[in-house]
């Protein structure tokens, strides 16, 4: 099948042809035709397998027709994060670039002032987070009942965000008599009730899961000690050994303070690293983006909430620095990989107490992971010397250790760098400056809820003798 057997107009086709894709993927040849004869379609399918066109192509054949009105847009898509909508903008700036469509991007963390001129010149496209979206409604800047075609994507996502009230409040502002085209990578029961809500008679496409479908991903586990610093320790010769085949990475984290430490560390060590979390100003995270993209830089670590759905084409490796305590996590993670039928290889790190966390991932995706190197059994009594750290939180354990530590006790220490020459450590304390700074930014955002497992109190670390054990 090609995309001209799929009814696209031929300016979308010269478009596509330009960005060199021949042949439809599944989720595109499934939805294409539906959508552009203005049926509901609910697509379930996740990012990797070609699912931004799969709306984008038709949309801008039906917008072919038509122009838009001042503070009415014609079309509106809603996105999760910042990234995903700018993503899909950029989708519109490829495959558009024959048509001549006012693109409006309504986001947080830019002004308001420049999306409201965008808004008032009249959008043909809205691609926007719920929040903001409401926001601008809220201002009176924006009208919805001109709303031909509404997209809702990675539905599931917005459901962890708790985006799901916004989204219904958004469908009610707008004319029951539009197209609707929902995307999500799992139906869970509220997905289901959202659909049976608001999509007509909707054509369903499925497209098997990229961790089913993804053969060509080599998946390790790789054990690590206890100790605060192993993990750190262990992912540097992970990827010292993988050497020239590691093109670029993304190194995943579960919370957003353990993005920043492991940042830092990388740098020391002379990493070429880069960190994308969600306190990050939306310039930095996109800046940062950019140069990962272009391959200005080697290493990208991030939390799931920041890098969900990124698109960046031939990611050689995903590190899991830490092991997602939601399996379907690890499946979006490992799908950074191996994409578009190239091999990819995905490492998670495991210590003794991830083994529940892995045991669910392994029966999600219905396979044994197998080990690098030997389980965790295999570790020396030598590995797992410090089960228990004392007081203070693991990743700063050493630091609050160490204390006013000496000379030689420094140079112990397995996770310090060698010293370096003066400007390049001039350059990495400013990008470490500047991963701080934006740490420091206010408090997250409702969809950067990715550190809602900080530790209160104690943390991970209660003593052992204020644990109750069994029932009281
Ligand atoms: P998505 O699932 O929308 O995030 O797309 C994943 C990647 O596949 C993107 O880099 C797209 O540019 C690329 N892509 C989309 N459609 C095709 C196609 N028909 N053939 C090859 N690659 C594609």
């Amino acid at each position: 099948m090609t995309f001209a057997d799929l009814g696209l107009s031929p300016k979308v086709l010269s478009a596509v042809s330009d960005a060199g894709y021949t042949e439809p993927t599944p989720i595109q040849a499934g939805a294409i035709p539906h959508a552009l004869e203005g049926k509901d379609v609910l697509g379930i399918a996740q990012t990797g397998t070609g699912k931004t066109a799969s709306f984008v192509l038709p949309m801008l054949t039906r917008l072919e027709r038509g122009r838009a009105r001042a503070r009415m847009p014609r079309t509106l898509i809603l996105e999760p994060t910042r990234e995903l909508a700018a993503q899909v903008e950029e989708n519109f700036v490829k495959y558009g670039k024959n048509h001549r469509l006012n693109i409006a991007l309504l986001i947080g963390g830019v002004s308001f002032d420049e999306q409201e001129r965008k808004l008032e010149r009249g959008a043909d496209v809205l691609i926007a987070t719920p929040g903001r979206l409401l926001d601008h409604f809220e201002r009176g800047k924006l009208l919805l009942t001109g709303v031909d075609i509404l997209v809702i994507d990675e539905a599931d996502r917005m459901l962890d965000m708790g985006f799901i009230p916004d989204i219904e409040r958004i469908c009610k502002l707008i004319p029951f008599t539009r197209q609707t085209l929902f995307f999500s990578a799992t139906m869970p029961p509220e997905i289901t009730k959202l659909t049976q809500q608001f999509l007509q008679a909707p054509v369903r496409v499925e497209v098997s899961r990229p961790a089913t479908a993804a053969v060509n991903i080599t998946q390790r586990l790789v054990k690590a000690g206890s100790k605060p610093w192993a993990k750190r320790e262990r992912l540097r010769e992970l990827i010292r050994a993988e050497g020239d085949e590691v093109k670029n990475a993304i190194i995943f984290c579960n919370r957003k303070t353990e993005v920043a430490t492991l940042f830092r560390s990388l740098a020391r060590h002379e990493f070429d690293a880069g960190a994308l979390h969600g306190d990050m100003d939306q310039r930095a995270r996109m800046m940062m983006l950019e140069n990962f993209r272009k391959g200005n830089l080697k290493l990208l670590v991030a939390s799931d909430v920041a890098a969900r759905g990124l698109d960046i084409p031939a990611v050689s490796h995903v590190f899991n620095f830490d092991v997602p305590t939601h399996a379907e996590d690890y499946v979006h993670r490992i799908g950074r990989t191996g994409r578009a039928g190239r091999s990819g290889k995905a490492f998670t790190i495991v210590t003794r107490a991830d083994k529940k966390y892995v045991a669910g991932i392994e029966k999600l995706i219905g396979q044994e992971i197998a080990w690098l190197d030997g389980d965790l059994s295999t570790l020396t009594a030598e590995d797992e010397a410090e089960e228990r750290p004392r007081r203070g939180r693991t990743g700063r354990g050493e630091r609050a250790r160490g204390g006013r530590r000496t000379a030689p006790e420094k140079a112990k220490r397995p996770d310090e760098a060698a010293p370096k020459p003066a400007e390049d450590r001039r350059r990495r304390k400013d990008a470490i400056k500047s991963s701080n700074e934006a740490e420091q930014k206010k408090p997250a955002p409702k969809q950067e809820r990715e550190d809602t497992s900080a530790p209160v109190g104690f943390g991970d670390d209660i003593p052992d003798f204020m644990k109750v054990h069994g029932k009281v």
